[in-house]
Parts: structure tokens; sequence; C-alpha cells
């Protein structure tokens, strides 16, 4: 299998050292870049397969990577960022990136995180052609509407129904409070933060044997939902 080309923006060489030489060590391609500017420059001309992302660089803010790229490319972008405040995760998710990583890391933590966006990447032909999604012991019939867990189907209202589908075609995602309440009611207000924490609770009740360590739907405090491959 080619291992994929990585984009590293980072502009603390120490950090972009440790990164690189990670990825060397495990047979990964990379390009860098210490700036904005370089780093759009770099994803435009190579059309890197993920890009790792440090979100305060010298000349402009991290997210108008984000922000650039998003406008003509899907490639997954994930936030390395010191900054452990929610609101920037939440900025970054929301202009469109795929998961974060909180400085510092370990570097195994980097590796496991690539590993799950390449599997991602690789499901992702099969999950456009068929319209039956599988996770597990979970499968969805996207054109039934229907879903089943263990081969028994779930019963699950309107709103739970939409819920599991936003989060399972984005597997492996980081969805935020915003992005997901945006998709299920078309509008993002408080209370519709609290009541998506309402039919969360449910949902899980339906879908997982053991709603408080959930197996399929990681929950991001203060950020959002991830459903995981299992
Ligand atoms: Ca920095």
């Amino acid at each position: 299998m080619n291992k994929p080309t990585i984009l590293v923006v980072e502009d603390d060489s120490s950090i972009k050292n440790l990164m690189t030489t990670t990825l060397r060590t495990h047979d990964y391609h990379f390009l860098t870049a210490g700036n904005v500017q370089s780093a759009i420059m770099q994803a435009s001309s190579h059309n890197p397969d993920i890009v790792l992302l440090d979100l305060g660089l010298p000349d402009m803010d991290g997210v108008e990577v984000i922000h650039n790229i998003r406008s003509w490319s899907s490639m997954p972008i994930i936030v390395i960022s010191a900054r452990s405040e929610d609101t920037d995760k939440i900025e970054a998710l929301d202009a469109g990136a795929d998961d974060y990583l909180t400085k510092p890391f370990s570097v195994e933590e980097l590796l496991a995180r690539l590993r799950v966006t390449q599997r991602r990447l690789s499901m992702m032909p099969g999950e456009f052609e068929s319209s039956v999604f599988t996770n597990g012991q979970l499968k969805i019939d996207y054109s039934a509407g229907c879903a089943w867990l263990c081969d028994k189907e779930l019963h699950l209202t309107p709103i739970e129904y939409k819920l599991l589908c936003l989060l399972s075609k984005n597997v492996g995602r980081v969805l935020t409070h915003t992005y997901i309440t945006q998709h299920i009611w078309g509008r993002c207000w408080d209370k519709d933060v609290s009541s998506l924490r309402v039919f969360m609770a449910t949902l899980r009740k339906k879908l997982e044997a053991a709603p408080d360590s959930p197996q399929y739907i990681q929950t991001h405090v203060g950020v959002g939902y991830r459903m995981v491959r299992v």
C-alpha cells in the first residue's frame, strides 16, 4: 500500500522536527510549510493526502489555511494546536477541519490519528457507491431509512435516526454542536444544544451496550461528537 503524503504546517522548528522524524521513521512522505501562505501554496501544488496544521502561524491565523483548502478540496486536515481553548478547536472544526490534537501530544497519538484518517480515506469510495453503511454490529440502510444493531432493527425516532445518519456519514470526524444542530434543525440556538444532549442520550440507550462507556459515539466535552470505527 502506498504511504500517503503528509503536509506538515508548523512554524516551531523543534515540533516540526519531531513530526517529520516520526513520519520519516514510519515511512510516510512529507512536505513542510512554516506559514499560511506557503501552506496554501504547498497544498495546491502537491495535493497532499493529509494536512497536519498548527493554528498559531506567524503571518495569519492557521484557520485561513482551512478556509482556503475547503474552497477547492476535501483533503483531510488535522489541526494541531497549543491552544487548549475549546473555541479555537470549534472554529477550526466548523471551518472544515476533520480532527484535532492538542499540544503537547505524544508521537503515538499522532500516528494513531493518521491511521484513523487513512482508514477513513480508504473506506470513502465504497461508502459513496453503497447506500448501506456498516460499522461493527451497526448497519444502516439509507435508502430504506432503517438501522439495525446485531441484526435487530433499531426503533429510532426521526431525530435519532437523522442524528445517527449524520454521524455515520462523517464517521471518524469530530462534528461540533453547531454543525450537528444546523444539520438536524437548520439552526443553532443554546436550547438546541441541550436538546441535542437529550437526543444523544436516548440514541445511545438504543445503540450502545453500555451507554456510560459508549463504543460507537464519542463525546468531545464542550466541542461535539464523533462516531468511531469499531
Ligand atoms: Ca505555532
